[in-house]
């Protein structure tokens, strides 16, 4: 485990373990102990019926899919999400044993095999989507039921069978052998939105979509329609559980949902100097030269890059943290490193921490800053750091 200062011990670089610095050139750190604050403000938040899943696709945007799902799922979450297959069998073969729900389509042999074996359970947004399922269960002479859940399309124009079909296509999946309807549910288009109209407008579909299926006789365990800012927006939302991802991370869906609930980041991305020295005025930095010193500098390498989930198009328009201090980032970000000015910051030396996401001092950069300058939305970022950075858990 790496400790969280040694800046000033690694900056005696006489005695500093090679091996050990240059392993670590750059590392994201997951604050399990915000993640479950998170996790704890969310639960609080509900109603003690409602249950809370944790969405955990795209190896849990970033942060580490199965430290977070076990620290959610002890913080008081009760189910899992996950975009695929794939996802859902690391979950389980780390040893969760939670309910895990496939948010996104499945079809094939294969996946429904898997999902079978591995006790996942699939959305289903179609007739023949359903009757897919149905026949390779069939076919595989799979004996007991598997629980599925009905995915309504009520605006997003993404998955999802057309709420005015509800009552005739969930009548469909329940005369259907080896599938037990467990849940149905819907998804928001503009839950961040402060003009809250098409959002009502989605919730009296889903209210309606409801009303066809009960009219049938049908009995629904379980429907869900919140994400992250429906369920800080709107209680009347929460239904029987929500699907948070963003806000289990510490982030605000947007501004306006501040006022809410409690939240801490979960990410802080760091990495190492590499490398410092004085440039004259007038030479130019990095690929293409986008930046040319205006007098003579201190500049420093720092050992992270696009590579690494660092948006090459904030080359010349981020700043970092290091001893406490903001820092301007220089020339263009290359794949695997990036250049600062430290010209501010006296007698910087190889092996210091600088900090890119997180907080030094009074001094905090989060992934909202970077979204806000590239116009994205935060999702983006933090998806970006689950390729190439290892992860460690802080307490
Ligand atoms: C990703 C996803 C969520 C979680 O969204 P957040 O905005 O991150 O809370 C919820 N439901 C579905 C269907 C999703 O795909």
């Amino acid at each position: 485990m790496l400790s969280r200062k040694p800046a000033s011990s690694m900056a005696s670089h006489q005695h500093c373990d090679t091996y050990a610095w240059f392993s670590q050139r750059a590392w994201v750190e997951i604050d399990l102990e915000a993640l479950s604050y998170n996790v704890q403000q969310l639960r609080q938040f509900l109603a003690p019926h409602t249950q809370l899943m944790a969405v955990v696709k795209a190896d849990a945007y970033g942060h580490g899919a199965v430290t977070v799902a076990q620290t959610a799922l002890q913080g008081g979450a009760s189910w899992l999400g996950v975009a695929t297959v794939p996802e859902g069998i690391q979950l389980r073969e780390a040893g969760i044993e939670a309910p895990i729900l496939i948010l996104g389509a499945t079809h094939t042999v294969e996946q429904i095999q898997a999902i079978a074996q591995w006790q996942l359970q699939p959305t289903i947004g179609s007739p023949k989507q359903a009757l897919i399922f149905s026949n390779t269960l069939e076919t595989m002479q799979h004996d007991s039921p598997i629980p599925v859940h009905i995915k309504l399309d009520t605006g997003m124009s993404r998955l999802g069978t057309n709420w005015q079909q509800a009552g005739e296509f969930v009548q469909l999946v329940d005369r259907l052998p080896h599938l037990d309807i467990a849940s149905v549910y819907s998804h928001l288009a503009t839950a961040d939105s402060p003009d809250t109209s098409i959002m009502a407008e989605q919730h009296r579909r889903f209210k309606e979509a409801i009303a066809q299926i009960k009219a049938l006789g049908i009995k629904i365990p379980s429907l869900h329609l919140a994400n992250s800012a429906a369920t800080l927006a709107d209680k009347r939302l929460h239904y029987d559980m929500v699907r948070v991802g963003l806000a289990v991370y510490g982030l605000y869906p947007a501004p306006h949902l501040q006022k809410t609930i409690s939240l801490k980041p979960v990410i802080q991305v760091q990495a190492r100097v590499t490398h410092v020295k004085t440039i004259a005025a007038g030479t130019g930095v990095s690929y293409g030269h986008q930046f040319i010193a205006p007098r003579e500098m201190r500049l420093a390498v720092v050992g992270i890059g696009y590579a690494d989930g660092v948006p090459r198009n904030l080359s010349n328009q981020m700043q970092v943290l290091l001893r406490g201090q903001r820092v301007p980032q220089i020339g263009a970000i290359t794949m695997d490193q990036l250049m600062i000015d430290v010209s501010a910051v006296p007698d910087v030396q190889e092996g210091e921490i600088v900090t890119l996401l997180g907080e030094q001092g009074q001094e905090r950069i989060t992934a909202d800053d970077w979204a806000e300058k590239l116009n994205t939305i935060s999702w983006e970022i933090l998806c970006g750091f689950k390729h190439r950075l290892p992860r460690v858990g802080v307490m």
